[in-house]
């Protein structure tokens, strides 16, 4: 399999090439220059692990072996704390969660960054390359990242998060890890600002050159590909002819993983896309308007987004894969910061996709009428899907993806429900260990020297 890039599909490169360097130079996202087709048929019956292998495989078969691949899943997934890894539960007739919080820091990110890190360690000797991984996080990509490559040789990690402006679990997770090649970072600024530094990193080429810089966020194929394992677990959990998908969604990341699963042969039928009140997605798929607003902070501040990085893989696919027409796209929207797609573009999208933007008021509704109707906790990101859900009918099972453990935002379930959720016992000890972070100020310049002096 060769990766080309969605701003030019001439290019024709390895699984390795794409799995450091992340982003493309051009600008734009790699995918495989095709779509490998999976028999359903000869996916049953297998274990959680054997079936990702089936499903990665054909990604990354020119560099890694069947065998080695089984290692390389087998590590990522023996910390998860429930037996069938991702686990589907009934609310109702035809209506279902997937269950994606079993990693070590209870949100759907362990399943990719865990895969993610194992393959770097996997990687990194043939390479023979020491990297410096950088990030910045609006919580839960940051604490999966830092239990995915803690102790790791080789890989430093140096992860940005807005100070004070993170949950205080999610805080812990990130900064009670004491291993000598983590990084935390608490900048005086907002989730943006953070982005803002790291995108600057990026194209600093002194300090490219100094250190060989990598991202872990969604732009990584790798951790796309991790993702579809578990849109095939939930149709073999269920065993239909077809499948619906509700995904809450804010870079993109997760639904297209469904995508590329419709893509390889599962029947999926319908995917509808959760957003909260920052609605760009809703509206460039329902009016055909990509338009960029200010980010409004919700209860489900992981989908606190207005650019959807990923969103450009499916405008890729969804103009013909038509490199050309994505670079006009994206320099007239970095121009304008509004873009209308043209009417192929817009009926091709709602082929694939139906959507609906889930108010604040709406997620703390579900977050009770879910808890008093089927005694289920959700956490609020959840929520906006499973208010989706709450709306469904008909004879095809609707499955809506449960993204993070309820108490990971214990004030908002309280302000949901009256209560606190309980603390499982593997997130109350993060209160018992002392932190470590580093504040710094929004400045680039100070980071860049900090990251210098530890690599
Ligand atoms: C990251 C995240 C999302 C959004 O997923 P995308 O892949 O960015 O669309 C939703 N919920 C939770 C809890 C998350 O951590």
């Amino acid at each position: 399999m060769k990766y080309l890039s969605t701003r030019n599909s001439n290019l024709d490169l390895s699984f390795f090439e794409i799995l450091f360097q992340g982003l493309s130079k051009d600008g734009g996202l790699f995918l495989p220059h095709e779509w490998p087709a999976l028999d359903i048929n000869s996916l049953k019956n297998k274990t959680y692990e054997e079936l990702a292998i089936e499903v990665i495989h054909p990604y990354v078969s020119v560099e890694i072996s069947k065998n080695d691949l089984k290692k390389i899943i087998d590590e990522s997934y023996k910390n998860f704390s429930n037996p069938k890894i991702a686990p589907v539960t009934t609310i109702d007739q035809n209506k279902y969660i997937l269950e994606l919080f079993y990693g070590p820091t209870f949100s759907f990110k362990d399943y990719a960054l865990q895969f993610l890190s194992n393959l770097f360690t996997y990687a990194l000797p043939k390479a023979s390359k020491k990297l410096t991984v950088l990030g910045a996080t609006s919580g839960d990509t940051g604490s999966a990242a830092i239990h995915a490559f803690r102790g790791k040789q080789d890989i430093n990690v140096f992860i940005l998060h807005p100070y004070k402006r993170v949950s205080e679990v999610q805080r812990r997770q990130m900064t009670t890890v004491k291993d000598e090649n983590i990084f935390n970072i608490a900048i005086k600024g907002n989730f943006d600002d953070c982005q803002k530094i790291v995108k600057e990193l990026f194209i600093d080429d002194d300090l490219q050159q100094k250190t060989s810089l990598t991202a872990i966020n969604s732009i990584n194929w790798a951790r796309l590909i991790a993702q579809v394992v578990y849109y095939f677990w939930a149709f073999l959990q269920i065993d239909e002819k077809e499948i619906n998908f509700i995904v809450p969604s804010g870079n993109f990341g997760n639904v297209f993983s469904a995508n590329v699963a419709k893509n390889m042969g599962l029947p999926i039928n319908q995917l509808h896309i959760a957003t909260n009140q920052n609605d760009i997605l809703h509206s460039s798929i329902s009016k055909g308007l990509m338009k960029k607003n200010v980010v409004t902070q919700t209860y489900s501040p992981s989908m606190d987004i207005q650019v959807s990085s990923n969103f450009e893989r499916q405008l890729f696919e969804s103009s013909g894969r038509d490199s050309e027409s994505i670079n006009h796209i994206f320099k007239e929207f970095s121009k304008n910061n509004s873009y209308t797609f043209d009417k192929n573009i817009q009926n091709d999208l709602q082929s694939c996709y139906s959507t609906t933007a889930v108010s604040n008021d709406e997620t703390i509704n579900a977050i009770k009428e879910i808890k008093e109707k089927y005694h289920y906790l959700a956490d609020p990101h959840t929520a906006t899907g499973l208010h989706v859900l709450l709306e469904k009918e008909g004879n095809l099972p609707w499955v809506s993806l449960a993204c993070a453990h309820p108490a990971k935002f214990g004030d908002v379930i309280e302000k949901a429900t009256g209560e606190p959720p309980v603390l499982p016992k593997d997130l109350s000890k993060f209160f018992d260990k002392e932190e470590k972070m580093t504040i710094l100020n929004n400045n680039k310049d100070i980071l860049k020297s900090l990251i210098l002096q530890n690599i």
